[in-house]
């Protein structure tokens, strides 16, 4: 199994990384993907990713922290973008649930970060919230620097804007939510092709039923993957070898990352 999203630097685990990654290894969560939302957390996802094979990073601006966005971020990334354990650009968006960054700047510093990724053939992960149609209009007027993928974490759009997006070829990500009664996630998932499907925790945020409310951590991916495998009425194992497929397929420096250790 695969997480594809969530962020180990934050305080509620960060103290326990080492024993994290341990039960991972030893109940076959194979890899990590940490994700940044501002400096220092895109620093801290790097150097987890150099300490332990199992965790990538991605680097980037999350919506809510747009207005901290500056040069010396941009040079980061630049930076880091080479980095052999960068698989993406994230997570980036909009986020009009909270407006903690004014809307015009997240519109911008989405943008600005589609480009940079694009300069970097690294795919994107989105934070959308509240904000499907203005995404939508960033991601078309950016079109031209949309070449390496786009990854909907945490889809809590509709199933039409779902059937929209998956035409455009675009992959959803599914965390803990998908579990909760009253989701309404199998409408949503008719209209995402099982090849375009990847799952996530967003630990520590987001822990699945029954354990919602608790600090998430990837330990719980199985849960998402065993409602994910019933939604699309397949047995388990075939659902982790898709959606490890899934993963491979949208993050292609996991794959040159392989080779390279098989080398
Ligand atoms: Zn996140």
């Amino acid at each position: 199994m695969i997480d594809s999203h969530l962020h180990l630097d934050d305080p509620k685990l960060r103290d326990n990384v080492k024993q994290i990654v341990a039960d991972c290894a030893a109940q076959g969560v194979e890899l990590l993907i940490n994700n940044s939302c501002d400096y220092a957390s895109m620093l801290a996802g790097v150097e987890l990713a150099e300490s332990y094979d199992c965790v990538f990073a991605t680097i980037g601006m999350h919506p809510h922290d747009s207005k901290s966005f500056d040069g010396k971020f941009v040079e980061t990334m630049n930076r880091l973008a080479a980095h052999p354990k960068v698989v993406a650009v994230g997570e980036i968006g909009l986020d009009y649930f909270y407006d903690l960054s004014d809307r015009q700047t997240q519109r911008d510093v989405f943008a600005a970060q589609i480009e940079l990724a694009d300069s970097y053939k690294l795919p994107l992960t989105l934070h959308v919230r509240d904000a499907y149609g203005d995404a939508w209009d960033v991601l078309r007027a950016q079109k031209k620097h949309l070449n390496s993928g786009v990854l909907w974490h945490c889809y809590s759009g509709s199933a039409e804007f779902a059937r929209q997006a998956a035409r455009e070829g675009h992959y959803f990500a599914f965390g803990g939510a998908v579990t909760f009664k009253n989701a309404h996630k199998e409408e949503v998932l008719e209209q995402i092709p099982i090849d375009r499907v990847l799952s996530e925790t967003d630990s520590p945020y987001m822990s699945p039923e029954p354990l919602r409310g608790r600090v998430n951590t990837p330990l719980n991916l199985h849960l998402v993957v065993a409602k994910l495998a019933s939604c699309y009425n397949v047995d388990v194992n075939a659902m982790e070898a898709q959606l490890k497929e899934n993963t491979y397929r949208l993050f292609p420096k996991l794959n040159e990352h392989k080779l390279r250790q098989t080398v």
